[in-house]
């Protein structure tokens, strides 16, 4: 599977980052000040955005994890996408199928 490549949207909540997810989705993740944004898509995919993503992926992975019984293998990665001239960390994991 090949990394995403994310960009930056508008919402109505606000900016966002979302990906080409290969469903019909767009998931997107919204920015805000103190907050990382989320979102898992229905298809499994899950990706942050915002300070302190790829933390924020750790702990909810390792928290569904530790509670689910079929909770699959995930792909991941991390990286950054330019926000207004600032760079803002993104993490993904998708399913490994
Ligand atoms: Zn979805
Ligand atoms: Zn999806």
């Amino acid at each position: 599977m090949s990394e995403p490549i994310f960009q930056v949207i508008e919402t109505e909540l606000g900016r966002g980052v979302t990906y080409d997810c290969g469903c019909p989705c767009t998931p997107t993740a919204v920015l805000s000040v103190n907050e990382v944004g989320s979102e898992h898509c229905c298809c499994g995919k899950v990706h942050f955005a915002g300070a302190g993503a790829a933390t924020a992926m750790d702990a909810y992975l390792a928290e569904r994890k530790a509670t689910r019984t079929r909770e699959p293998e995930y792909t991941r990665g991390a990286g950054t996408i330019e926000v207004d001239g600032a760079a803002v960390e993104v993490a993904w994991a998708f399913p490994v199928d």
